[in-house]
């Protein structure tokens, strides 16, 4: 094996333990480039890339390089190059550092063998106050921190660079991959405003209502509890009988399928104990088969078969065929569009989301754009 390939092995593997330990962070980072220059004496990040010195990245073990990456992500997703504009560079560098590693000891990562800064040499704590708060409590105190180096580097492009992570960010949470909520996500959101974005979830919360208040001892599942969207949880809101159909024509690619398996997966975690169906659609319809764990979801989702042909017509006629005696109350149709749409009297008055990777609008019910 080269030096070369033994190296992108190490980052590979480094990567991946990431995303398996923190899917959102994880995730940002597959979208980042990774740069071996000599321009940098450790490691550094502009607010888009992350740079690493090849002496120093080699002779990190897998451990200290996780963690390294961890630090310069938070650099990433904190937007903390963006947020250095009109600050002294030293002192705004150690204050994000400050909050990144605090952070990071928070999630339980430490560096060991490394001399890191931290909150609690200051008597200040990272993970509760920001960078600009810190910034100011330096003040006058830079001096006697000896050893530091910067790794915030600001280019023209800075702006631009945190725009691009912004919409990385949102992607991530799009796809149900989201930041934790005691702590990141506070900040991530704050920072990216995706609050204010409309999140086709919430298209759903229509049709949402309210559990019924007979106590039963279902265990929570545990795994899921940090995608729950706290307005939803607080309120104890299920989805009762939405019906999900997938089109998998043969205009449809892996990309689009992946999607569309995403939106669902974000629908069972954002919304548990719901009562959801699947069918998939092109020429035909299948029978709707009863989502009652993700495990289910992937497996529906491994048995599609593909054939030609999209007419949305089929999905309304088999309906009530399907639906004997009690109508879904919400039908979610994923697709690219591509098709014939039907005349709204064959939806029967049952609502219809509409979500659509194409930029196609339905004649009726609610569409939405949903990203590939
Ligand atoms: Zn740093």
């Amino acid at each position: 094996m080269t030096m070369q390939a033994n190296l992108l092995k190490k980052l590979e593997k480094a990567r991946t333990e990431i995303f398996l330990k923190e899917p959102f962070l994880g995730y940002v980072l597959q979208q980042l480039d990774i740069v071996f220059t000599e321009k940098v004496s450790t490691a550094a990040t502009d607010g888009l890339k992350i740079y690493f010195n090849h002496e120093y990245f080699k002779k990190l073990d897998g451990e200290q390089l996780k963690f390294i990456l961890l630090h310069e992500l938070m650099h990433v997703v904190l937007h903390h190059p963006s947020r250095m504009k009109g600050k002294e560079k030293q002192r705004f560098n150690i204050a994000c550092d400050i909050v990144a590693n605090d952070l990071l000891f928070h999630y339980g990562y430490t560096l060991k063998g490394m001399n890191v800064i931290y909150g609690k040499q200051f008597g200040i704590s990272g993970v509760t106050q920001t960078a600009e708060s810190i910034y100011r409590m330096l003040k006058g105190k830079v001096k006697t921190i000896v050893i530091h180096y910067s790794d915030l580097i600001i280019t023209d492009h800075t702006e631009t660079s945190a725009n691009r992570i912004k919409s990385v960010v949102s992607q991530a949470i799009e796809n149900g991959y989201n930041p934790d909520p005691h702590i990141l996500k506070k900040r991530v959101l704050n920072i990216n405003e995706t609050k204010k974005k409309q999140r086709w979830t919430h298209l759903l919360h229509k049709y949402m209502k309210q559990k019924e208040n007979d106590y039963n001892f279902d265990r929570t599942d545990h795994r899921y509890q940090d995608v729950l969207l706290p307005h939803y949880s607080s309120q104890n809101l299920v989805l009762n009988q939405a019906w999900f159909v997938v089109d998998v024509s043969g205009s449809i690619s892996d990309e689009m399928l992946q999607t569309s398996y995403r939106a669902i997966r974000q629908t069972l975690q954002n919304v548990p104990n719901s009562d959801c169906e699947i069918s998939f659609f092109s020429s035909e319809v299948t029978n709707p088969v009863k989502l009652c764990s993700l495990s289910k979801l992937k497996e529906t989702f491994k048995s599609i078969k593909t054939t030609y042909g999209t007419n949305f017509k089929k999905i309304f006629e088999a309906m009530p065929t399907f639906y004997k005696g009690m109508l879904p109350s919400a039908v979610v149709i994923i697709t690219d569009g591509r098709g014939y749409f039907p005349e709204k009297e064959l939806a029967l008055n049952v609502p219809v989301i509409w979500l659509i990777t194409g930029n196609k609008k339905a004649p009726f019910g609610d569409s939405y754009a949903l990203r590939v």
